[in-house]
């Protein structure tokens, strides 16, 4: 699957460039460091440090007092260590120094970078800086928990860009544009409701997925008074918090503790929280921090030498490599140890090996047994890695409790992500319904489907219903609400509501894990941008007087996702319980699907339970299974109580009943 925001960045970052013959050996014999120190060890007595750069002749350490400009305070030599490593100290309280290092190759100075597993860094993340991470905790750090969260599909994920949230003007909110804005509360819309972090509680989804929080390198930190956007996939430091992000990007220290107290108040306010991560390429290729201490070795070559691009951005890492699966392993650690982070979402997850990310998995869930991982089961180009090595949809079988994001649903409900004209099942696209059932059984195996009619995946790629992320958007692609009025450009504006409104019911009765894009519960656009990862705040903010614009659809939504927290039947735990427990209804009418849930099997107060999807233009009358049926929702609407013509159904619209 083609990522097309990496298309654009491709021209920017693609530097093909040819290693020597020197450097083509063969890195299996690079000698691999066992040892847990890489970087920096701090104590007010001592900073060592330790590097791998196992080609080096000779490694030096440049001291600074700024974290940009200047001429070095000193430059020391490193020595020689085991398993390709180099190693210095300083003696004496260090904190605020700022330092990078330089590696002699092949007879030739390397440019001074950072170490790759810095931990603090200064503006730009141009050097590192020392630091006491015990002294960047906010207070009450030591007693942060993360709030209960019992099984993986119980997840719904709000997947949310940091400036987006507070940037606008109605957002009310005082620190626009920073970590610490998502921390304020009673913020308010000029029409009087709630937005930011009052407004996730009010909406009631589980995990907060924030857009790359690491640091990246797009934005330049410097100027925090000059407006700049960018997604942020383009990781230059991947173990500190972006700058731009903070309230001072300069002092090294505020971002970490910035970014701690946001977590601290997502967790104190029942919120778990994903970081989007991407160690799939990094934003520089030859010049970057990895490649100037390691010419070559975290990246994979094509035949001729040069960098494969299965990224589309340049460059992609070689997971497979050991140096760089445990530098993945040990950063992903390291934010579950020191954030607290509560799962990872894998940006092309498809680039890197199924072992690594199965170690990765084991490994992480022994620390956070609750935290939750799912990525991209694909790549933006071909890799240099035998597909059935790479951690792709069609492997999901093989992944151990990590989900992958179902295109399948996501295309089926709204049409091809890129083919801009194309209808899904919500917008009256008849063919589709084998595709939405896919979609309900989470991807997995279930007696009554024709997976012959399954628009992409043509069999069951999912063995449990949490290896499934199911979904109609995300930051990638046109919005659902700007989709829908590009594919139906002639369809009245209610039509569209009720067919937005169809989309995310359907993602919200499915099982698997829920997932939805900020905003979308009050119709955001982008004004029809679709690839936005640079586009401006105009383009990308989200304007919170739409709550109160489209309240009904946010009242709408927040009703579906109590309904799928209190009840179990939409999240099953075990494919065994799918397969058995939905009946879909046997109807040949085109754009509609219904079923039935076994509330009484799966310990839910709702004994038998009705779901209902009309996608097409007309009205339907569908027959109904036996008893006496009561109304959650009709007609995209929560109508509790009413019982009359529930067989009914308007056009683009979801219908839930249950009987007690
Ligand atoms: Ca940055």
């Amino acid at each position: 699957m083609i990522n097309w925001k990496r298309i654009t960045l491709t021209s920017t970052y693609l530097s093909w460039f040819f290693v020597t013959s020197a450097q083509r050996i063969d890195v299996a014999l690079y000698p691999v460091y066992t040892g847990n120190d890489l970087g920096l060890t701090y104590s007010p007595e001592r900073s060592s440090f330790r590097i791998y750069a196992p080609t080096a002749k000779q490694v030096q350490l440049l001291l600074y007092t700024e974290g940009s400009g200047g001429s070095p305070l000193t430059t020391l030599e490193l020595n020689k260590a085991e398993q390709g490593t180099w190693t210095t100290s300083l003696t004496g309280d260090r904190v605020g120094i700022f330092y990078t290092f330089r590696a002699n190759i092949d007879g030739k100075w390397m440019a001074e970078v950072p170490d790759p597993y810095a931990t603090c860094v200064g503006v730009n993340g141009k050097r590192a800086m020392i630091v006491n991470l015990e002294a960047t905790n906010p207070s009450g750090w030591k007693q942060d928990r993360s709030p209960a969260f019992a099984h993986a599909t119980d997840a719904i994920l709000y997947e949310l860009h940091v400036r987006d949230a507070s940037i606008h003007a109605s957002s009310g909110i005082q620190k626009k544009g920073k970590f610490i804005g998502l921390t304020e509360s009673k913020t308010k819309s000029p029409q009087g409701l709630s937005t930011g972090l009052d407004h996730l509680k009010e909406l009631g989804i589980t995990h907060v997925h924030l857009l790359p929080s690491y640091d990246y390198n797009s934005v330049d930190e410097s100027k925090p008074e000059v407006p700049q956007f960018n997604w942020g996939y383009d990781p230059l430091n991947y173990n500190v918090p972006e700058g731009s992000y903070a309230t001072n990007a300069k002092d090294g220290v505020t971002r970490i503790r910035e970014f701690k107290q946001l977590i601290k108040t997502f967790h104190e306010n029942g919120l778990r929280i994903v970081m989007d991560v991407v160690y799939n390429h990094t934003a520089l290729t030859q010049d970057s921090y990895f490649n100037q201490l390691v010419p070559g070795y975290y990246y994979r070559q094509t035949n001729d030498g040069g960098f494969s691009n299965g990224t589309a951005c340049g460059n992609e890492t070689a997971s497979e490599r050991q140096m760089m699966r445990k530098f993945m392993l040990e950063s992903l650690k390291y934010w579950v140890e020191e954030y607290h982070v509560d799962g990872f979402r894998f940006d092309l997850m498809g680039v890197h090996d199924i072992e690594t990310m199965n170690i990765i998995s084991e490994e992480l869930h022994k620390i956070k047994p609750d935290i939750l991982l799912y990525g991209e089961g694909w790549t933006a180009g071909p890799v240099q890695l035998s597909e059935d090595k790479q951690a792709l949809k069609k492997n999901a079988a093989r992944l151990t409790d990590i989900a992958v994001f179902s295109d399948d649903i996501r295309d089926g409900i709204k049409g091809s992500v890129f083919d801009h004209a194309e209808r899904g099942f919500a917008s009256g696209l008849a063919g589709m319904e084998e595709t939405i059932k896919f979609g309900v059984v989470a991807a997995c195996q279930h007696p009554q489907l024709d997976y012959t009619k399954i628009k992409y995946a043509k069999a069951p790629f999912a063995t449990q219903p949490h290896h499934t992320v199911t979904y109609c958007e995300c930051h990638d692609n046109h919005v659902l609400w700007d989709k829908l009025a590009i594919s139906m450009p002639d369809a009245p504006e209610e039509d569209r509501m009720n067919m937005h409104q169809l989309a995310l019911s359907i993602v919200l009765t499915s099982q698997g894990i829920s997932f939805l894009h900020a905003g979308t519960e009050f119709l955001r656009s982008k004004k029809g941008v679709e690839n936005s990862y640079n586009a401006p705040d105009s383009i990308n903010a989200i304007d919170w007087s739409l709550k109160e614009k489209n309240i009904k659809v946010f009242n709408y939504v927040k009703a579906l996702i109590k309904m799928r927290k209190e009840h179990p039947a939409f999240r099953m735990t075990d494919a065994k319980q799918l397969s058995t427990n939905i009946q879909f209804d046997k109807t040949s009418t085109p754009g509609v699907v219904s079923y039935g849930i076994n509330g009484a099997a799966l310990g839910d107060s709702w004994k038998k339970i009705w779901v209902g999807y009309n996608g097409s233009a007309g009205q339907q009358t569908v027959t109904l299974p036996a008893g006496n049926w009561q109304v959650f929702a009709k007609d995209n609407e929560v109508q509790k109580g009413k019982t009359k013509k529930v067989s009914v159904l308007k056009p683009y619209s979801c219908t839930i009943l249950y009987q007690q």
